[in-house]
């Protein structure tokens, strides 16, 4: 399965009714949180989901999907030296 970035640009199958097609990812994890680039709004799905409405990642976020995983749970001690 192709990776999901913090900060991907994504362009989903179905466009917005705003008119936009275009989301950015604001949060990963078991649910994913995109937000439409045209008017704002928030949405909250699980990954299968999202997966079948991404058509493609426009632009991938800078921060590795694994890295974001695990600062998010905060176990990472041990990982620097
Ligand atoms: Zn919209």
């Amino acid at each position: 399965m192709e990776e999901i970035r913090l900060g991907d640009l994504i362009q989903t199958r179905k466009g917005h009714p705003c008119g936009s097609d275009r989301w950015t990812v604001i949060r990963i994890g078991a649910d994913i949180k995109i937000k439409c680039c045209g008017c704002g709004r928030i949405v909250m799905m699980d990954r299968a989901e999202f997966v079948k409405r991404r058509k493609k990642t426009i632009e991938q976020g800078p921060v590795p999907e694994a890295e974001t995983l695990r600062q998010m749970t905060g176990q990472s001690e041990g990982g620097t030296p």
